[in-house]
């Protein structure tokens, strides 16, 4: 019985280890939106283009122009955006989303599993959207 407890006990120490682990993702996920919307990091638009992907094999990688993109999309200019690489809209508001989702779920325990499970079925639409455009890209 009191084996039982402990290891009730240990699991959700490790849980709350996970969670609280979770929360760091989030709040270093929140830095880096925060970092990428300030004016500062434009001036990463004005870094060459270098893509290795690109110099070897001759075509553009799935993530060409992804830095270009998400900084026009946290700008606002979806145009320029889309132009640079389709997916780095989708990337920028998951960006802004996730750690409004990870507060609900730190909020709403009962979302916990929920937020989860969708924060992980975006992450998968956004790769398959990510090979789709690039699949389109080379083609
Ligand atoms: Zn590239």
């Amino acid at each position: 019985m009191t084996k039982g407890l402990d290891n009730i006990c240990r699991m959700d120490v490790s849980a709350s280890r996970a969670w609280r682990s979770r929360m760091d993702v989030a709040a270093c996920e929140l830095a880096l939106l925060i970092l990428a919307a300030s004016p500062l990091l434009a001036l990463l638009d004005r870094i060459p283009h270098v893509c290795l992907f690109q110099y070897f094999l001759g075509i553009p990688c799935p993530g060409c122009g992804m830095t270009h993109s998400l900084i026009a999309a946290l700008h606002g200019d979806w145009l320029a955006s889309w132009r640079a690489n389709p997916m780095g809209i989708p990337l920028a508001a998951g960006l802004i989303g996730r750690p409004f989702f990870r507060l609900a779920a730190r909020l709403r325990p009962q979302l916990r599993r929920a937020v989860e499970r969708s924060l992980s079925q975006q992450a998968v639409v956004f790769y398959v959207g990510l090979a789709v455009v690039w699949v389109i890209r080379v083609t």
